[in-house]
């Protein structure tokens, strides 16, 4: 990590996590979930906040927790339908303390997202992979695929548009799969990826409507005002998706509230990814990641900052 950024001091960092984070525990984030739907009519995904895990306890509390999440997801009352309720986000590398990346094998990970994926159709939740750094791609797609194919259909899945690799991943998705277009959080090299981010947005866009035609249902995730509106105005029509096929998601905390209220007084669905943590030590080390990875961010939150409201 760029020393840098582990000189900021905590409280600094809580400062600038606490709009991005729903809070310290699953019943915030629930909270924080029903109060974006009663207030806003905006869904949400939740997400525990746990990487680079080094132990077994903390890979056991994280699937504990991924089982408590789809049981209150299932059965809190405040979300009448299940078009209302959450969806879940799996993140592979939290159940592993032999992550890809480091060489190791993620043994755990794959039995671990069984689990949650078993508890979650037995309770109609609807759950996502999601995509973490190019070393899980193969390992992600490969769980997805035998899961679909083992009856899982309530299950969705992360492709990244800056990986030279996806429009050919495209073509192996599970049929009608549901599947969210990011760019990709994740800084990768040239030989693999894109490093321009309007070729990242362009490729959204082509993939998009690649995944619309093929009948999938897609989560167009991005903050790009003017990558969403082509999206709607110009793919959608073209392609004559409807609005029962598509959603376009956001950050939560990311300032958009305008647009998303534009968004759903067009009848579009909007949902926010929602994380939180189970302490803030966690949600810290989370933040310091992310501006790690993406050091423009402790930019943005600030001007951000100015602009909320
Ligand atoms: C719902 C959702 C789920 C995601 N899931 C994954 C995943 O599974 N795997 C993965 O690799 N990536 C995931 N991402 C992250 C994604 O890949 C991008 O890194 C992220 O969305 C920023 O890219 P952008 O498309 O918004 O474009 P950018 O060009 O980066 O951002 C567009 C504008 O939005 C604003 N903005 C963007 N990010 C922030 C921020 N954090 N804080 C404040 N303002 C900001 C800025 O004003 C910026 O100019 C997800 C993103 C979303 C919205």
């Amino acid at each position: 990590m760029n020393p840098l950024i582990r000189l900021i001091p905590a409280p600094l960092v809580r400062f600038f996590a606490s709009p991005y984070v729903a809070g310290d525990s699953l019943a915030k984030a629930m909270d924080t979930a029903a109060a974006l739907w009663a207030e806003r009519s905006l869904t949400s995904s939740l997400d525990l906040l746990a990487e680079d895990i080094e132990d077994r306890a903390t890979v056991d509390r994280n699937l504990a927790t991924y089982l408590d999440m789809v049981d209150a997801v299932a059965s809190d009352p405040r979300f009448a339908t299940d078009g209302e309720r959450p969806t879940v986000s799996i993140k592979l590398s939290s159940y592993t303390t032999e992550p890809l990346e480091r060489g190791g094998d993620a043994a755990g990970s794959g039995d671990a997202v069984r689990r949650i994926v078993e508890r979650a159709r037995a309770k109609g939740v609807r759950t996502t992979l999601d995509m973490e750094s190019r070393h899980w791609t193969d390992f992600t797609l490969d769980l997805l695929d035998e899961l679909h194919a083992a009856g899982h259909q309530h299950l969705g899945c992360v492709l990244q548009t800056r990986l030279n690799r996806t429009r050919a991943d495209l073509d192996r998705l599970p049929e009608r799969i549901r599947t969210r277009l990011v760019i990709g959080i994740y800084a990768e090299p040239e030989e693999v990826a894109v490093t321009d981010k309007r070729e990242m947005k362009e490729r959204m866009l082509v993939y998009a409507r690649v995944l619309l035609e093929r009948g999938h249902y897609v989560e167009f995730a991005t903050h790009d005002e003017a990558c969403v509106r082509r999206f709607v105005g110009e793919i959608v029509p073209a392609v004559g998706a409807t609005a029962e096929q598509f959603e376009v998601q956001m950050l939560y905390g990311v300032p958009r509230a305008k647009l998303l209220e534009e968004l759903r007084g067009q009848g579009i669905r909007c949902r926010l990814y929602v994380p939180f943590a189970l302490g803030w030590p966690e949600a810290v080390a989370y933040l310091r990641r992310r501006l790690d990875e993406y050091p423009q961010m402790m930019f943005l939150v600030a001007r951000n900052w100015f602009r909320r409201g």
